[in-house]
């Protein structure tokens, strides 16, 4: 293991000078296909649906920041998006195991299991993972994979995932952890027992809006190996562009979040105090029910911040039609801020299911524009 800080890391993981020209950035190696010395006989690349160079270094870089263990034969597995990483996982499971999931998990992973992997004899249970007590409830012998989001999207709910580890160890079932949200900067779950972490590497990790992507990391060589299978007989991969695109964005990962944590916290304080707001959900407010657990599983408290307002549905669609400098869109994790209404957009498909959201909540991406600029616009747009 490297004696380097996650700053360091995140520009050096993967990333020595090119061998044959010396350039100091790792190419796009826009190449398909690589040319044999004799069949069979090459230099560890034969087609780029399995291998690619800049898609390797995005690996090693993405696998570095999560704290893999390069002698443990761990590592990461980048995919074209993070539903490509999610359906990976479902991959690994049979007919007749069961997913128990957060009963708030963000909408596509929700689509997934209840609707792509349920018609393949994948069982799921919806459950409030925040209370160890459902956690016991939910898992079952036929429990095979129990699927943690923390914080959780768009209610911001803290998972203890040591916690949840330990249930799910009981009836020997894997357990994932969507880092999206906190991303490897301020939480690493493999350290607390996860047996995979997994990334929509669209939002915070690529952080500029720019590409989709996702990744898989993984201390379980043989986890790893059997991903690495299942991609190759797939086929979902990020091209040689979008890794290229994720290995820039993450260089600067930690600076970017350090941003996002303190305008975040400054936003979620201002919505907090002020009587325009009904409720406010973020880690970082002490009010927060969560607040105790994430000051001890992580070193920040993210970029996102859901509210509702006072005035209800009808306000929240003046909100979100009067933000200037937060665009009305989906996503999040960018360097620009957003703002949306979870039941009419990220999360319409769970309507009707235990998984609904409440129809006035507003959730933030918060950027790293200037946060007095910031907390303006949203003072304006309250009205
Ligand atoms: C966006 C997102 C996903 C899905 O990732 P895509 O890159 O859009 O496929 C999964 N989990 C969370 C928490 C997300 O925000």
């Amino acid at each position: 293991m490297t004696e380097d800080r996650f700053e360091t890391i995140a520009i050096h993981a993967g990333q020595d000078p090119d061998p044959t020209t010396g350039a100091a950035v790792v190419p796009i190696y826009a190449t398909s296909t690589y040319v044999q010395e004799a069949p069979g006989v090459h230099k560890g690349y034969e087609y780029s649906r399995t291998d690619n160079p800049t898609r390797t270094a995005l690996q090693t870089q993405i696998a570095a920041l999560e704290g893999v263990d390069p002698a443990a034969d761990g590592g990461a597995v980048a995919t074209s998006s993070g539903l490509a990483a999610t359906a990976l996982i479902g991959y690994l499971l049979k007919p007749g195991d069961r997913i128990v999931l957060p009963d708030d998990a963000y909408g596509g992973t929700f689509r997934l299991i209840a609707r792509v992997l349920a018609d393949h004899g994948i069982a799921w249970t919806a459950a409030d993972l925040s209370s160890p007590e459902k956690v016991v409830e939910a898992v079952t012998s036929d429990t095979k994979l129990v699927w943690i989001e923390t914080p959780t999207n768009p209610l911001l709910k803290i998972v203890d995932i040591e916690a949840v580890v330990a249930v799910a160890k009981s009836v020997g079932a894997l357990v994932a952890v969507d880092n999206t949200f906190a991303t490897p900067y301020l939480q690493q779950p493999l350290s607390l027992g996860a047996d995979l972490v997994v990334h929509s590497a669209t939002k915070y990790l690529g952080g500029h809006s720019d590409t989709v992507a996702g990744a898989i990391v993984t201390n379980d060589a043989e986890l790893l190996e059997r991903l690495r299978f299942l991609q190759n007989a797939t086929g979902p991969v990020p091209g040689p562009f979008d890794s290229y695109l994720l290995l820039r964005g993450i260089k600067t990962l930690g600076v970017r979040m350090d941003r996002h944590c303190a305008n975040a916290g400054a936003i979620a304080e201002f919505l907090e105090a002020d009587p325009r707001v009904d409720h406010v959900w973020y880690p970082g407010l002490p009010s927060d029910p969560g607040h105790e657990i994430a000051q001890r599983q992580m070193s920040g408290f993210g970029g996102m911040v859901s509210f509702t307002p006072a005035g209800g549905v009808e306000a929240a669609n003046s909100i979100v039609a009067r933000t200037r400098l937060f665009f009305l869109a989906e996503s999040l994790g960018g360097v620009e801020s957003l703002i949306e209404i979870p039941a009419v957009m990220t999360h319409a498909s769970v309507e009707g299911t235990d998984l609904e959201v409440p129809a006035s909540l507003i959730r933030l991406s918060v950027g790293i524009e200037h946060v007095d600029d910031l907390i303006s616009d949203l003072d304006r747009a309250l009205g």
